[in-house]
């Protein structure tokens, strides 16, 4: 297992393994590794020849101080986990100055709306980091395939949006969210929730399936206000929204057309700490 911080060292290796005409898979994350992030590791081993896991957070991306600071790093333990699953993986960390040089700027792109919808609505200019931060790493590695999880369903169209901008040759891998027993999705940021609170955010995966069941019998507004009220009712827990939204457009349609394709996002706030799930319906 190697531990590369230099992009000029992992070009380098890059280079010598796209010579070898490797088949090069990469799997980007923030670290505070569980096992959705391991997941999505077994299924790139699977595919590729050589695989690369990314450990970076990523500060373009965070629209709130706070939210950046207290999020979960753990670099140790990160690198026991990947090795437990194979040596033979290379992981990059790098500094925030060798991505970023002095311009801690993300660009500016045009997502076609994507990003104006759920997250984005909330977290000003986060999809733009997102986009800043893959672009760099897939011009590093360029990759043949990139492996994404389904938890982070908008992150999965932004992404297909870019590589379609940028003309990118990568192939997109979404993987399936891998949850808690409670069907809670697992997190980084559910290290920072008491125990107790994290038994109790059970309620964001159960109010999920709930609008899923209902959604052709209730009109979505009374689910909605169902789920307010119930989440609500919890101490440290708030609704920010939940809502159900064309799989492909991520826009809200006024009425539901059986032969589309729906899906179901919910972000709950515990205190102060965003958790983010989504269900596909049809
Ligand atoms: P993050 O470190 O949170 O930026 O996540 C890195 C990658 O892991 C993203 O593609 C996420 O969608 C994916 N991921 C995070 N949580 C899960 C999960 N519970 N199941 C599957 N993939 C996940």
């Amino acid at each position: 297992m190697l531990l590369y911080t230099l992009k000029s060292e992992v070009k380098e290796s890059i280079n010598y393994e796209i010579n070898l005409k490797k088949t090069i898979g990469l799997v980007p994350t923030m670290g505070a590794l569980h096992q959705g992030h391991l997941s999505l590791l077994k299924h790139a081993i699977i595919a590729c020849d050589v695989v690369w896991v990314t450990i970076f957070v990523n500060p373009t991306q965070f629209n709130n101080k706070n939210d950046l600071n207290n999020y979960p790093k753990n670099i140790d333990k990160d690198l026991k986990m990947i090795s437990k699953i194979s040596k033979n993986v290379n992981i990059f960390y790098p500094e925030i100055s060798e991505m970023y040089n002095s311009k801690l700027k993300s660009e500016v792109y045009d997502f076609e709306n994507l990003d104006k919808e759920l997250e984005g609505k909330y977290r000003n200019n986060h999809f733009n980091g997102v986009g800043t931060i893959v672009a760099k790493l897939f011009e590093l590695f360029k990759p043949n395939k990139a492996f994404f999880g389904e938890k982070d369903f908008q992150q999965t169209r932004i992404i297909n949006k870019l590589i379609e901008i940028k003309g990118y040759k990568t192939k997109l891998i979404v993987c399936p969210t891998v949850r808690e027993k409670n069907g809670l999705a697992l997190s980084s940021r559910n290290n920072l929730l008491s125990l107790k609170n994290k038994e109790k955010a059970s309620v964001i995966y159960n109010k999920l399936v709930y609008a899923k069941e209902n959604y052709l019998k209730i009109p979505f507004k009374i689910i909605y206000a169902n789920c307010k009220k119930e989440i609500n009712s919890i101490t440290g827990f708030e609704l920010e929204y939940l809502e159900i939204v064309h799989n492909e457009t991520l826009k809200k349609e006024n009425i539901i057309d059986l032969n589309k394709s729906y899906r179901i996002f919910i972000c709950v706030l515990v205190n102060d700490v965003r958790l983010i799930d989504n269900i596909l319906v049809k």
